[in-house]
Protein backbone atom coordinates (compact mmCIF):
# COMPACT_ATOMS: atom_id res chain seq x y z
CA UNK A 1 0.00 0.00 0.00
CA UNK A 2 0.92 3.71 -0.92
CA UNK A 3 1.03 6.60 1.37
CA UNK A 4 1.12 10.66 1.06
CA UNK A 5 3.91 11.47 2.68
CA UNK A 6 2.24 14.79 3.79
CA UNK A 7 -0.73 13.08 4.93
CA UNK A 8 1.16 11.24 7.29
CA UNK A 9 3.65 14.57 8.67
CA UNK A 10 -0.48 15.96 9.44
CA UNK A 11 -1.38 13.08 10.76
CA UNK A 12 1.15 13.09 13.38
CA UNK A 13 1.22 16.78 13.26
CA UNK A 14 -2.72 17.04 14.84
CA UNK A 15 -1.45 14.23 17.68
CA UNK A 16 -3.06 11.20 15.58
CA UNK A 17 -1.80 7.44 15.81
CA UNK A 18 -0.14 5.93 13.21
CA UNK A 19 -1.00 2.46 11.53
CA UNK A 20 2.06 -0.24 11.76
CA UNK A 21 1.58 -0.23 7.67
CA UNK A 22 2.02 3.57 7.76
CA UNK A 23 5.48 3.42 9.76
CA UNK A 24 6.44 0.47 8.00
CA UNK A 25 6.32 2.58 4.18
CA UNK A 26 7.53 5.82 5.80
CA UNK A 27 10.65 3.98 7.19
CA UNK A 28 11.25 1.81 4.09
CA UNK A 29 10.03 4.28 1.41
CA UNK A 30 12.89 6.85 3.93
CA UNK A 31 15.70 4.32 3.28
CA UNK A 32 14.89 3.55 -0.74
CA UNK A 33 15.26 7.34 -0.89
CA UNK A 34 11.97 8.28 -1.93
CA UNK A 35 10.80 9.91 1.06
CA UNK A 36 12.64 12.87 1.28
CA UNK A 37 14.83 14.07 3.77
CA UNK A 38 12.54 17.33 4.49
CA UNK A 39 9.53 15.26 4.63
CA UNK A 40 11.66 13.14 7.01
CA UNK A 41 12.52 15.89 9.03
CA UNK A 42 9.23 17.35 9.45
CA UNK A 43 7.72 13.80 10.78
CA UNK A 44 10.57 13.65 13.20
CA UNK A 45 9.87 16.91 14.30
CA UNK A 46 6.09 16.32 14.79
CA UNK A 47 6.89 12.94 16.86
CA UNK A 48 9.03 15.56 18.84
CA UNK A 49 5.71 17.63 19.40
CA UNK A 50 3.35 14.74 19.85
CA UNK A 51 5.47 11.22 20.98
CA UNK A 52 3.98 8.03 19.50
CA UNK A 53 2.14 5.19 21.22
CA UNK A 54 4.23 2.08 22.54
CA UNK A 55 2.81 -0.11 19.32
CA UNK A 56 3.93 2.71 17.20
CA UNK A 57 7.47 2.76 18.64
CA UNK A 58 7.93 -1.19 18.67
CA UNK A 59 6.61 -0.84 15.30
CA UNK A 60 9.23 2.36 14.16
CA UNK A 61 12.13 0.14 15.95
CA UNK A 62 11.19 -3.02 14.01
CA UNK A 63 11.35 -1.06 10.72
CA UNK A 64 14.82 0.33 11.34
CA UNK A 65 15.90 -2.81 12.14
CA UNK A 66 14.38 -5.11 9.32
CA UNK A 67 16.09 -2.15 7.21
CA UNK A 68 19.03 -4.01 7.37
CA UNK A 69 20.53 -7.56 8.00
CA UNK A 70 20.01 -9.08 11.37
CA UNK A 71 22.40 -11.51 13.45
CA UNK A 72 20.99 -14.58 14.07
CA UNK A 73 22.17 -16.93 17.20
CA UNK A 74 19.65 -19.41 17.35
CA UNK A 75 22.09 -22.13 17.17
CA UNK A 76 23.85 -21.02 19.95
CA UNK A 77 22.39 -23.16 23.14
CA UNK A 78 23.65 -20.54 25.34
CA UNK A 79 21.82 -16.80 26.32
CA UNK A 80 22.91 -13.93 24.65
CA UNK A 81 23.14 -10.51 26.71
CA UNK A 82 24.29 -7.44 25.93
CA UNK A 83 24.01 -3.96 28.21
CA UNK A 84 23.76 -0.53 26.56
CA UNK A 85 23.82 2.84 28.33
CA UNK A 86 22.79 6.21 26.97
CA UNK A 87 25.98 7.90 26.91
CA UNK A 88 28.47 9.38 29.62
CA UNK A 89 31.74 10.74 30.54
CA UNK A 90 34.71 8.57 31.29
CA UNK A 91 31.67 5.66 31.19
CA UNK A 92 34.09 2.56 30.63
CA UNK A 93 32.48 -0.31 32.17
CA UNK A 94 31.62 -2.15 28.37
CA UNK A 95 35.30 -3.16 28.51
CA UNK A 96 35.03 -4.66 31.80
CA UNK A 97 31.78 -6.29 31.77
CA UNK A 98 32.30 -8.34 28.57
CA UNK A 99 35.06 -10.34 29.57
CA UNK A 100 33.35 -10.69 32.85
CA UNK A 101 30.15 -12.09 31.01
CA UNK A 102 32.73 -14.11 28.86
CA UNK A 103 34.49 -15.72 31.59
CA UNK A 104 30.90 -16.76 33.40
CA UNK A 105 29.91 -18.25 29.49
CA UNK A 106 27.69 -15.60 28.82
CA UNK A 107 27.47 -14.58 24.69
CA UNK A 108 27.89 -11.41 24.70
CA UNK A 109 27.11 -10.35 20.74
CA UNK A 110 28.47 -6.60 20.82
CA UNK A 111 27.32 -3.60 17.99
CA UNK A 112 29.39 -0.43 19.94
CA UNK A 113 28.85 2.73 19.14
CA UNK A 114 31.27 6.10 18.27
CA UNK A 115 31.67 9.14 20.28
CA UNK A 116 28.61 11.09 20.33
CA UNK A 117 28.76 14.85 21.58
CA UNK A 118 30.12 15.19 24.68
CA UNK A 119 30.16 11.91 24.87
CA UNK A 120 32.42 8.89 24.58
CA UNK A 121 31.86 5.86 22.87
CA UNK A 122 33.36 2.44 23.45
CA UNK A 123 34.42 2.09 19.38
CA UNK A 124 36.75 5.15 19.76
CA UNK A 125 38.11 3.30 23.17
CA UNK A 126 39.23 0.58 21.68
CA UNK A 127 40.40 2.73 18.08
CA UNK A 128 43.10 3.98 20.59
CA UNK A 129 44.61 0.61 20.57
CA UNK A 130 46.77 0.19 17.23
CA UNK A 131 46.03 -3.10 15.91
CA UNK A 132 42.57 -4.00 17.31
CA UNK A 133 39.71 -4.07 14.29
CA UNK A 134 35.95 -3.27 14.62
CA UNK A 135 35.21 -3.79 11.19
CA UNK A 136 34.83 -7.94 11.58
CA UNK A 137 33.00 -9.32 8.92
CA UNK A 138 29.57 -10.89 9.96
CA UNK A 139 30.99 -14.24 10.13
CA UNK A 140 33.64 -13.63 11.76
CA UNK A 141 31.87 -11.71 14.17
CA UNK A 142 29.28 -15.13 14.77
CA UNK A 143 32.12 -17.24 14.84
CA UNK A 144 33.78 -15.20 17.82
CA UNK A 145 30.90 -15.12 19.22
CA UNK A 146 29.97 -18.58 19.15
CA UNK A 147 33.81 -19.66 20.10
CA UNK A 148 34.48 -17.18 22.77
CA UNK A 149 31.31 -15.81 23.76
CA UNK A 150 32.55 -12.17 23.44
CA UNK A 151 33.31 -9.83 20.84
CA UNK A 152 32.60 -6.35 19.27
CA UNK A 153 31.84 -4.44 15.69
CA UNK A 154 30.97 -0.68 14.81
CA UNK A 155 27.64 -0.20 12.96
CA UNK A 156 28.25 -1.41 9.61
CA UNK A 157 26.42 -0.07 6.08
CA UNK A 158 24.10 -3.08 6.19
CA UNK A 159 23.11 -2.79 9.99
CA UNK A 160 20.20 -0.59 10.89
CA UNK A 161 20.33 1.45 7.70
CA UNK A 162 17.39 3.28 8.14
CA UNK A 163 18.83 4.37 12.01
CA UNK A 164 21.86 5.48 10.46
CA UNK A 165 20.58 7.40 7.93
CA UNK A 166 17.54 8.91 10.01
CA UNK A 167 20.06 10.04 13.00
CA UNK A 168 22.04 11.99 11.00
CA UNK A 169 19.31 13.57 10.01
CA UNK A 170 18.10 13.59 13.40
CA UNK A 171 21.25 14.95 14.20
CA UNK A 172 20.99 18.78 12.19
CA UNK A 173 16.77 19.06 13.05
CA UNK A 174 17.58 19.36 16.45
CA UNK A 175 15.24 15.85 16.88
CA UNK A 176 17.87 13.68 18.34
CA UNK A 177 16.13 14.47 22.16
CA UNK A 178 12.87 13.13 21.24
CA UNK A 179 11.68 9.69 23.75
CA UNK A 180 10.31 7.47 20.93
CA UNK A 181 12.77 8.38 18.74
CA UNK A 182 15.80 7.61 20.54
CA UNK A 183 14.10 4.45 22.03
CA UNK A 184 13.38 3.50 18.62
CA UNK A 185 17.49 3.68 17.61
CA UNK A 186 18.89 2.37 20.17
CA UNK A 187 16.38 -0.42 20.55
CA UNK A 188 16.55 -1.47 16.76
CA UNK A 189 20.47 -1.81 16.63
CA UNK A 190 20.01 -4.20 19.58
CA UNK A 191 17.16 -6.66 18.41
CA UNK A 192 19.44 -6.65 15.29
CA UNK A 193 22.18 -8.53 18.09
CA UNK A 194 19.40 -11.43 18.58
CA UNK A 195 19.53 -11.08 21.96
CA UNK A 196 17.93 -12.77 25.02
CA UNK A 197 18.29 -10.20 27.59
CA UNK A 198 19.16 -6.91 27.76
CA UNK A 199 20.55 -4.56 30.57
CA UNK A 200 20.25 -0.98 29.87
CA UNK A 201 22.34 1.59 31.89
CA UNK A 202 20.16 4.83 32.01
CA UNK A 203 21.82 7.61 32.76
CA UNK A 204 20.95 11.25 34.62
CA UNK A 205 22.57 14.29 35.45
CA UNK A 206 24.69 17.14 34.49
CA UNK A 207 26.73 14.97 31.81
CA UNK A 208 23.86 13.00 30.60
CA UNK A 209 21.52 13.46 28.13
CA UNK A 210 18.43 13.00 30.14
CA UNK A 211 19.15 15.74 32.89
CA UNK A 212 16.32 13.89 35.80
CA UNK A 213 16.02 10.91 37.14
CA UNK A 214 12.14 11.40 35.91
CA UNK A 215 13.25 11.25 32.21
CA UNK A 216 15.59 8.60 32.50
CA UNK A 217 13.66 6.06 34.47
CA UNK A 218 10.61 7.65 31.29
CA UNK A 219 13.39 6.26 28.80
CA UNK A 220 14.07 3.16 30.66
CA UNK A 221 10.53 2.54 30.93
CA UNK A 222 10.01 2.75 26.75
CA UNK A 223 13.03 0.75 26.22
CA UNK A 224 12.44 -1.55 28.26
CA UNK A 225 8.73 -1.87 26.68
CA UNK A 226 10.15 -2.08 23.39
CA UNK A 227 12.73 -5.11 24.08
CA UNK A 228 9.97 -6.91 25.63
CA UNK A 229 7.44 -6.49 22.94
CA UNK A 230 10.21 -8.56 20.98
CA UNK A 231 10.71 -11.12 23.20
CA UNK A 232 13.51 -9.59 24.86
CA UNK A 233 14.52 -9.58 28.61
CA UNK A 234 14.96 -6.13 29.85
CA UNK A 235 16.26 -4.32 32.89
CA UNK A 236 17.74 -0.84 33.22
CA UNK A 237 19.73 0.49 36.10
CA UNK A 238 18.99 4.56 36.34
CA UNK A 239 22.85 5.87 37.14
CA UNK A 240 24.22 9.17 38.33
CA UNK A 241 26.57 11.19 35.53
CA UNK A 242 26.71 14.29 38.23
CA UNK A 243 30.18 13.59 37.85
CA UNK A 244 32.47 11.73 35.36
CA UNK A 245 32.69 8.19 36.31
CA UNK A 246 36.50 6.96 37.85
CA UNK A 247 39.54 8.21 36.99
CA UNK A 248 40.27 9.33 33.24
CA UNK A 249 37.93 10.51 30.66
CA UNK A 250 39.78 9.81 27.12
CA UNK A 251 40.15 6.94 24.85
CA UNK A 252 43.75 4.78 25.83
CA UNK A 253 43.49 6.39 28.55
CA UNK A 254 40.17 4.87 30.49
CA UNK A 255 41.58 1.37 28.10
CA UNK A 256 44.42 1.85 30.74
CA UNK A 257 41.92 2.02 33.57
CA UNK A 258 39.90 -0.74 32.58
CA UNK A 259 42.91 -3.00 32.93
CA UNK A 260 44.35 -1.45 35.92
CA UNK A 261 40.74 -1.87 37.36
CA UNK A 262 40.55 -5.90 35.92
CA UNK A 263 44.18 -6.40 37.31
CA UNK A 264 42.64 -5.76 40.46
CA UNK A 265 44.77 -2.10 41.18
CA UNK A 266 43.53 1.05 43.25
CA UNK A 267 43.87 4.75 42.45
CA UNK A 268 43.82 6.68 45.79
CA UNK A 269 43.83 9.92 45.52
CA UNK A 270 43.26 12.54 49.22
CA UNK A 271 41.73 8.74 50.61
CA UNK A 272 39.49 8.34 47.31
CA UNK A 273 39.77 5.67 45.56
CA UNK A 274 39.16 6.76 41.70
CA UNK A 275 38.32 3.14 40.63
CA UNK A 276 35.72 2.31 43.13
CA UNK A 277 33.14 3.77 41.19
CA UNK A 278 33.34 2.18 37.64
CA UNK A 279 34.47 -1.04 39.37
CA UNK A 280 31.23 -0.67 41.19
CA UNK A 281 29.01 0.19 38.44
CA UNK A 282 30.61 -2.80 36.39
CA UNK A 283 29.43 -5.08 39.30
CA UNK A 284 26.37 -4.37 39.05
CA UNK A 285 25.25 -4.33 35.88
CA UNK A 286 27.23 -7.29 35.12
CA UNK A 287 25.64 -8.81 38.15
CA UNK A 288 22.14 -8.05 36.56
CA UNK A 289 23.15 -9.38 32.93
CA UNK A 290 24.61 -12.81 34.91
CA UNK A 291 20.99 -12.99 36.25
CA UNK A 292 19.05 -12.05 33.28
CA UNK A 293 21.41 -15.35 31.56
CA UNK A 294 19.90 -17.14 34.77
CA UNK A 295 23.41 -17.98 35.54
CA UNK A 296 22.39 -16.88 39.12
CA UNK A 297 19.47 -16.93 41.07
CA UNK A 298 19.43 -12.60 41.40
CA UNK A 299 21.19 -9.52 40.55
CA UNK A 300 23.12 -9.77 43.79
CA UNK A 301 24.44 -13.61 43.18
CA UNK A 302 25.08 -12.11 39.79
CA UNK A 303 27.00 -9.37 41.35
CA UNK A 304 29.11 -11.68 43.75
CA UNK A 305 30.10 -14.18 40.63
CA UNK A 306 31.01 -10.96 38.91
CA UNK A 307 33.20 -10.11 41.93
CA UNK A 308 34.96 -13.28 41.95
CA UNK A 309 35.75 -13.65 38.31
CA UNK A 310 37.40 -10.01 38.75
CA UNK A 311 39.34 -10.59 41.35
CA UNK A 312 40.39 -14.08 40.15
CA UNK A 313 42.14 -12.30 37.35
CA UNK A 314 39.76 -14.57 34.83
CA UNK A 315 38.22 -10.72 33.43
CA UNK A 316 41.66 -9.46 32.69
CA UNK A 317 42.52 -12.47 30.60
CA UNK A 318 39.78 -12.66 28.87
CA UNK A 319 40.11 -9.20 27.81
CA UNK A 320 43.93 -9.68 26.65
CA UNK A 321 42.62 -13.09 24.72
CA UNK A 322 40.05 -10.40 23.06
CA UNK A 323 42.93 -8.16 22.53
CA UNK A 324 45.00 -11.20 20.80
CA UNK A 325 41.95 -12.32 18.80
CA UNK A 326 40.49 -8.93 17.23
CA UNK A 327 44.09 -7.46 16.70
CA UNK A 328 46.80 -8.49 17.50
CA UNK A 329 46.70 -5.59 19.76
CA UNK A 330 48.61 -5.15 23.07
CA UNK A 331 47.88 -2.98 25.79
CA UNK A 332 51.48 -2.14 26.40
CA UNK A 333 51.26 -0.35 22.72
CA UNK A 334 48.65 2.52 24.55
CA UNK A 335 50.00 5.38 22.98
CA UNK A 336 50.50 8.16 25.43
CA UNK A 337 50.05 11.92 25.24
CA UNK A 338 53.31 14.10 24.51
CA UNK A 339 51.71 16.98 26.70
CA UNK A 340 49.91 17.53 29.62
CA UNK A 341 49.22 20.32 32.30
CA UNK A 342 47.75 20.60 35.30
CA UNK A 343 44.27 22.75 36.46
CA UNK A 344 44.54 23.83 39.83
CA UNK A 345 41.99 25.46 42.00
CA UNK A 346 42.19 29.48 42.13
CA UNK A 347 40.46 29.63 45.62
CA UNK A 348 39.77 27.96 48.61
CA UNK A 349 35.75 26.62 49.05
CA UNK A 350 33.45 23.19 48.42
CA UNK A 351 33.23 21.91 45.16
CA UNK A 352 29.01 22.00 45.31
CA UNK A 353 28.26 20.93 41.27
CA UNK A 354 30.18 19.88 38.27
CA UNK A 355 28.47 20.54 34.84
CA UNK A 356 30.26 17.28 33.39
CA UNK A 357 28.67 17.82 30.22
CA UNK A 358 31.00 20.45 29.64
CA UNK A 359 33.97 18.22 31.32
CA UNK A 360 33.36 16.06 28.74
CA UNK A 361 33.12 19.01 26.04
CA UNK A 362 36.56 19.72 27.12
CA UNK A 363 38.01 16.20 26.62
CA UNK A 364 36.62 16.81 22.95
CA UNK A 365 38.43 19.97 22.84
CA UNK A 366 41.60 17.91 23.60
CA UNK A 367 41.12 15.78 20.55
CA UNK A 368 39.40 13.39 22.35
CA UNK A 369 35.92 13.37 20.87
CA UNK A 370 35.12 14.72 17.45
CA UNK A 371 33.24 18.04 16.85
CA UNK A 372 32.21 17.16 13.17
CA UNK A 373 31.22 13.79 12.20
CA UNK A 374 34.64 13.34 9.87
CA UNK A 375 37.02 14.51 12.88
CA UNK A 376 40.24 12.91 13.48
CA UNK A 377 40.60 11.71 16.99
CA UNK A 378 43.51 12.28 19.17
CA UNK A 379 43.47 9.04 21.48
CA UNK A 380 46.06 10.47 23.61
CA UNK A 381 43.77 13.22 24.79
CA UNK A 382 42.06 13.52 28.01
CA UNK A 383 41.32 14.57 31.22
CA UNK A 384 42.71 12.76 34.54
CA UNK A 385 39.93 13.41 37.28
CA UNK A 386 41.36 14.51 40.64
CA UNK A 387 38.36 16.10 42.59
CA UNK A 388 34.71 14.85 43.30
CA UNK A 389 31.93 16.81 44.25
CA UNK A 390 31.47 17.53 47.60
CA UNK A 391 35.79 18.20 47.78
CA UNK A 392 36.72 21.18 50.12
CA UNK A 393 39.53 22.58 48.18
CA UNK A 394 42.54 24.92 48.96
CA UNK A 395 44.04 26.93 46.23
CA UNK A 396 46.52 25.87 43.99
CA UNK A 397 45.23 22.35 44.77
CA UNK A 398 45.33 20.34 41.25
CA UNK A 399 41.34 19.82 39.97
CA UNK A 400 42.40 17.90 37.19
CA UNK A 401 45.13 16.98 34.49
CA UNK A 402 44.59 17.45 30.77
CA UNK A 403 46.87 16.05 28.16
CA UNK A 404 46.91 16.17 24.29
CA UNK A 405 49.50 15.04 21.55
CA UNK A 406 49.95 19.02 20.79
CA UNK A 407 49.34 21.69 23.71
CA UNK A 408 47.01 23.78 21.10
CA UNK A 409 44.11 23.68 22.64
CA UNK A 410 44.87 23.63 26.23
CA UNK A 411 43.58 26.83 26.83
CA UNK A 412 40.20 26.53 25.24
CA UNK A 413 39.65 22.89 27.43
CA UNK A 414 41.21 24.85 30.40
CA UNK A 415 38.37 27.60 30.09
CA UNK A 416 35.43 24.87 29.71
CA UNK A 417 36.72 22.89 32.82
CA UNK A 418 36.85 26.24 35.02
CA UNK A 419 33.17 26.78 33.82
CA UNK A 420 32.35 23.00 34.44
CA UNK A 421 32.79 23.77 38.23
CA UNK A 422 30.28 25.88 40.60
CA UNK A 423 33.12 26.39 44.02
CA UNK A 424 31.15 27.91 47.17
CA UNK A 425 33.30 29.99 49.37
CA UNK A 426 31.45 27.89 52.04
CA UNK A 427 33.24 25.25 52.93
CA UNK A 428 30.55 24.10 55.46
CA UNK A 429 27.58 24.01 53.06
CA UNK A 430 25.99 21.09 52.32
CA UNK A 431 24.80 19.42 49.74
CA UNK A 432 23.07 16.64 48.30
CA UNK A 433 25.08 14.01 46.42
CA UNK A 434 22.96 11.02 44.92
CA UNK A 435 24.33 7.68 44.87
CA UNK A 436 25.91 6.25 41.93
CA UNK A 437 22.59 3.74 41.49
CA UNK A 438 19.43 5.52 41.97
CA UNK A 439 17.07 2.80 41.24
CA UNK A 440 16.69 -0.55 39.26
CA UNK A 441 13.88 -1.23 37.46
CA UNK A 442 13.82 -5.29 37.14
N1 LIG B 1 21.97 6.64 20.83
C1 LIG B 1 21.46 6.09 19.70
O1 LIG B 1 21.93 5.08 19.19
N2 LIG B 1 20.39 6.72 19.14
C2 LIG B 1 19.82 7.82 19.66
O2 LIG B 1 18.86 8.31 19.11
C3 LIG B 1 20.39 8.37 20.84
C4 LIG B 1 21.47 7.74 21.42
Amino acid sequence: MNFIPSELIKKKKLGGEHTAGEIQWLISEYSRGVVPDYQMAAWAMAVWFNGMSEDEIATLTLAMRDSGSKFNFKNLARPRIDKHSTGGVGDKTTLIIGPILAAAGVAVPMIAGRGLGHTGGTIDKLHSLPGFRLDLNRNEFERFVAEFNFALIGQTADICPADKKFYALRDVTATIDSLPLICGSIMSKKLAEDLTGLVLDVKFGTGAFMKTVEDAVTLARLLKATGEKNGVRVSALITNMNEPLGRFVGNSVEVFECAEIMAGRSHVLHGVDYYARPRELSLSLAGHMLFLAEKVRSPEDGYALAQNILNSGAALREFKNLLQRQGPAHLSELPVAHYSQDIVAKNSGRIVSMNTELLGLAAVELGAGRKTATDNIDYTAGIEICCQLGDVLEPGQRLYRIFANSPANFAAAEELIHAALTIDANRNITIEILPLIVQVIP
